[in-house]
């Protein structure tokens, strides 16, 4: 199974799992896992657990004949991409202090 490893999500804090697509790109998925139909037609996007974005209907029961897979977490995500990431704190560069520890 290609999931990899739990992180949180950095714009809504939820903890997420990141699976690796066919294209080697790690791909945020929510958890837990679902339940699913294959459909071409379904208006639901599925990461299969092979690392293959498929359509189906996700089925929040437990039905037979369903399958697992992911939702890929930016579907569900309230905030990503409607906000940028809070900026990475840098510590001030503060020359005349840095100057000082030189002594003169
Ligand atoms: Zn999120």
């Amino acid at each position: 199974m290609s999931y990899s490893s739990n992180a949180y999500c950095r714009y809504c804090n939820k903890l997420i799992g990141y699976e690796r697509t066919v294209n080697g790109k790690n791909m945020p998925v929510d958890i837990p896992r679902v339940n699913y139909y294959p459909d071409p037609n379904g208006k639901d996007t599925i990461l299969n657990g092979r690392g293959e974005t498929v359509r189906g209907i996700i089925d929040y029961g437990d039905a037979p004949g369903s399958k697992k897979g992911w939702v890929p977490h930016f579907i569900s995500c309230v905030k990503y991409k409607r906000e940028t990431p809070p900026p990475r704190k840098e510590p001030k560069k503060e020359p005349d202090n840095q100057m000082s520890l030189f002594g003169k």
